[in-house]
């Protein structure tokens, strides 16, 4: 059923863009919940699909499935071009050097996964430390505590403020002999935080040490440009950037990669195998073993394409307008507490309010209509550091509306209701 089309405001022109016309692309946002128009406030967890996308998504399944890389016939050749020139819309996107840089993975946990098997497993023993900040996600911390397991190497935690900045001082003095990585989230999921990657990346180099930078909530939000960061490594999930479940890249160094050994054996990722030997394949095949997720790597390619013809800029732009106008607003909501106020912040808004569950927010919000997320946020150490045992969190895209950021508020009046 379809929802009365939303009443075009000043305030939906903001940085430039035409959000009601934005929405248009989106057929999910016309949809209704629980008999209410659906207001999205999830899409830090996953972000919804333009048509362009599923169109695309269509005209592959349609006209040119097939498997790629392997065949001479004309379909396999159609996929194989529509794969490698998302490698090369991915390529573009991050500002990497080479195309070989792209690696293509299920998402961001895959792409931590494989640099810790592959590099971690390579070039990290006992004794050796790993820097990472108390905000990871845990995709960007139990993979190298499992390292840590294997090999009796440990892991070092650069602590916070109750803003929810990391203390950089504290991150200096970690650094020390035995330091041989750093693995940072670009952004916090839980709290929203844009960290000063840029300077810290510099810091690690300058003790030598390799950085992987999660930009699972970045690459999103923001422009990013790996060149510029210098990180040696960086990833994201296509679902979180509109694109399909199923799809992410690992962007690495090609010095790097290419002195790391292959994670994964099989088919593709290799040049010539006997029952004594294999020779592996060049980069980026080396890592990509078996049939790829073919479908959802073009889709990511057409998300991607998607997102840059709206422009980064103009999408950071609207999403810092809406953060700015529902963090004013709540202020006045008595016993709501926002989780993270760092200064520089991405469209997260954590909050808890009062003694209610989080889930309880969750499921009342639903109620009327309004997607938000309860709970640790695949961040258990952060809610520790905030002792809280959950949040309740509501996270912008460019395809919402402040007229939605009301409807939040008044979800969270009629929460404050049923426990009065
Ligand atoms: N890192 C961060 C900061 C995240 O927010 C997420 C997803 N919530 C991930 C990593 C993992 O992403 P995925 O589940 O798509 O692999």
């Amino acid at each position: 059923m379809s929802n009365a089309p939303l009443m075009k405001s000043e305030k939906d022109v903001s940085g430039g863009l035409d959000v009601i016309k934005v929405r248009e692309d989106f057929p999910i946002l016309q949809r209704s919940v629980h008999g209410r128009p659906l207001v999205y406030l999830d899409n830090a967890a996953s972000s919804q699909m333009p048509r362009q996308v599923i169109d695309r998504l269509v005209y592959y399944q349609t006209h040119e499935h097939a498997n790629v890389h392997r065949g001479v016939h004309t379909l396999s050749q159609l996929a194989s071009t529509a794969f490698e020139d998302a490698r090369r819309t991915a390529q573009h996107f991050l500002g990497a050097r080479e195309e070989r840089e792209i690696i293509f993975v299920r998402g961001a946990t895959e792409a931590i996964n494989l640099v810790m098997n592959s590099y971690g497993r390579a070039f990290i023993g006992e004794g050796d430390e790993i820097i990472l900040s108390a905000m990871e996600h845990h995709a960007n911390i139990v993979p190298w505590q499992m390292l840590c397991q294997e090999k009796g190497a440990r892991l070092r935690v650069i602590p916070m403020d109750d803003a929810g900045e990391l203390l950089l001082d504290e991150y200096e003095k970690l650094f020390n002999a035995r330091t041989r990585f750093v693995a940072l989230s670009h952004v916090s999921n839980a709290l929203g935080t844009i960290n000063p990657v840029r300077e810290m990346v510099a810091t690690a180099h300058a003790h030598g040490v390799p950085v992987l930078l999660d930009g699972a909530q970045a690459a999103p939000h923001i422009p990013v440009d790996v060149q510029a960061l210098d990180c040696d490594f960086y990833v994201f999930s296509g679902h979180k950037l509109c694109g399909p479940t199923g799809s992410g890249v690992l962007y690495g160094k090609a010095a790097l990669l290419e002195k790391m050994p292959p994670w994964q054996g099989g088919g593709d990722m290799i040049l010539n195998v006997t029952f004594g030997r294999t020779t592996y394949n060049e980069l980026p095949y080396k890592f990509e073993a078996g049939t790829p997720a073919i479908a959802p790597v073009i889709g990511l390619g057409a998300a991607i394409n998607y997102l840059t013809a709206i422009g980064l800029e103009r999408i950071a732009a609207h999403e810092q307008a809406l953060l700015e106008y529902a963090t004013e607003a709540v202020r006045d909501i008595e016993g709501l507490c926002i989780i993270g106020t760092a200064r520089h912040k991405a469209a997260v808004l954590s909050f808890t309010l009062g003694d209610i569950h989080p889930h309880d927010i969750g499921t009342i919000l639903d109620q009327h209509g309004i997607a938000v997320r309860a709970g640790h946020h695949c961040a258990q150490p952060v809610m520790q550091r905030f002792g809280v045992p959950a949040t309740a969190r509501a996270s912008f895209a460019f395809y919402n509306t402040f007229e939605e950021v009301d409807a939040l508020l008044k979800g969270i009046h009629e929460v404050r209701k049923v426990f009065a």
